[in-house]
């Protein structure tokens, strides 16, 4: 089924629960390092409230790093890494880096969607169930609430009749696009993307990228999304920026960085990938 609409269950679609202003990210001075192994050396850069970027470049140049940087799954070796103007991470006076409280980091990880490439649905729930039970535990939504929400939610994303089904006997292209509904049923400011369609089936993908594509017309969440599509990549983004090896080489709109690359480096990975 073609997703329909359901504006009003869009993130900043106006329900009464929500409380969101758009905020942007931004990384000053980062650095990420695994053992020896620099991934992150002194990266700065910024996404917009509203903006969507897009991060490309070679396996290994520290594009999921970011993300999970950002969804403190890891934690940095030194900058500041800000979701709206708060820091992600308390910096001493100093600059040394604390790890943040637990109430902190809840509140902060609140703002943040993530979709990833396995989909990571709860897999001992129904569709609904997995729309729900964020909001209720985490955002102290009523059942009832985030029923409405929920069912809004899987009418856009073309999924209504199936509410009841088991994840596991969706398809994967159905599977993700639960995914996606259920990082929206929690109104992130932001939406990380990962790789989001590279686990599916081929004739699965454009459904996926398509619903995707509606999201970033019709709301002003800020995405940052690493993807190996060059085509989706480029309809999605208001920016590109290339990484190698732990930093940005290039940026740009992506007219500009998928037809005239100026790095040798962007446009050898784009004869690879295209
Ligand atoms: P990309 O997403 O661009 O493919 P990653 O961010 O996944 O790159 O990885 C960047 C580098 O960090 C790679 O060299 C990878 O091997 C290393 N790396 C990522 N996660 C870990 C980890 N948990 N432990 C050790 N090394 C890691």
């Amino acid at each position: 089924a073609a997703p329909g609409k359901a504006a009003g269950a869009l993130p900043g679609g106006g329900g009464a629960a929500s409380a969101r202003t758009p905020c942007g990210i931004t990384f000053e001075q980062v650095v990420k390092r695994f053992g020896d192994n620099v991934v992150l050396d002194h990266l700065d850069f910024a996404v917009g409230a509203g903006e969507r970027v897009t991060l490309i470049g070679p396996s290994g140049s520290g594009k999921t790093t970011i993300l999970r940087l950002l969804m403190t799954l890891e934690r940095p070796d030194g900058g500041v890494i800000r979701v709206g103007d708060d820091p992600l991470w308390h910096m001493e006076r100093g600059g040394k880096l604390v790890k943040a409280g637990e109430k902190h980091l809840h509140e902060m990880r609140k703002r943040i969607g993530m979709v990833f490439q396995q989909f990571n649905l709860f897999p001992n729930m129904n569709v609904l169930r997995n729309l729900t039970e964020g909001p209720v535990h985490v955002l102290g939504l009523s059942r009832d609430e985030a029923v409405e929400r929920a069912r809004g939610l899987l009418e856009l994303v073309g999924l209504a009749d199936k509410e009841d089904a088991h994840p596991t006997r969706l398809s994967g292209g159905q599977q993700q696009r639960v995914a996606i509904a259920r990082a929206l049923a929690m109104e992130p400011t932001v939406l990380l993307l990962d790789e989001v369609t590279s686990a599916l089936d081929p004739e699965l993908v454009v459904g996926v990228q398509d619903l995707l594509r509606d999201i970033a017309r019709s709301t002003d969440v800020t995405m940052l999304c690493v993807t190996h599509e060059m085509g989706f990549a480029r309809d999605i983004s208001d920016r590109v920026l290339m990484f190698d090896q732990g930093r940005i080489i290039e940026e740009g709109p992506p007219g500009t960085i998928f037809e005239e690359p100026r790095e040798e480096r962007t446009r050898a990975f784009l004869r690879a990938v295209l």
